[in-house]
């Protein structure tokens, strides 16, 4: 069996209505099937009590851990706070050239920057930081054209400068498979 599928794993979402919308996206953008897979995660050996975050290197590896025989690329989605040692936080990680990518809801929310609720534009955050962590893996680096989603993003600000596609260059990379 081809590897085919695009797994979205869930990980201590407080909302799984977010889902539905990403998974049709993301077909459509990587012309893939995808398909939610609920799969224990053991999210007390990533937790970190002195920073009160989640290490996300150790929720990708569980992430990536015995995938499905046709899983093509497996997104992690997870409603807590990560990191890695070198950075105060993360929207998200992924595994380059690799099967998968974690992101974070967790900072996506305006109510996180004491802004009002903003449904459609935590939409919109939430497909940019998942397409862009999605690229990593088809060996996408991060690229300056203007409003390409492999822009690199620091801050929400970030984020919400770009755009949910890829420049032609980088599509063009996608388009060709990316990855051997
Ligand atoms: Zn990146
Ligand atoms: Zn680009």
């Amino acid at each position: 069996m081809k590897p085919s599928k695009l797994y979205v794993v869930p990980v201590q979402l407080s909302d799984d209505s977010v889902l539905d919308p990403l998974l049709t996206y993301l077909a459509h953008a990587f012309r893939l099937e995808t398909e939610i897979l609920w799969k224990e995660i053991d999210l007390a050996k990533a937790y970190d009590a002195k920073r009160h975050q989640y290490y996300s290197s150790t929720i990708l590896a569980q992430i990536v851990s015995n995938p499905p025989a046709d899983a093509f690329r497996m997104l992690g989605v997870t409603g807590v706070d990560i990191y890695i040692p070198v950075l105060t936080y993360l929207f998200g990680e992924a595994q380059f050239k690799g099967l998968g990518a974690l992101i974070s809801t967790y900072r996506l929310r305006s109510e996180f920057y004491e802004q009002p609720p903003d449904a459609q534009l935590f939409h919109e955050r939430l497909l940019k930081e998942a397409v862009h962590e999605l690229g990593h893996t088809y060996g996408l680096v991060h690229c300056n054209y203007p409003g390409c989603v492999m822009n690199s993003s620091t801050y929400i600000e970030d984020v919400d400068e770009k755009m949910v596609s890829f420049c032609r260059a980088c599509a063009k990379i996608i388009g060709e498979g990316g990855i051997e």
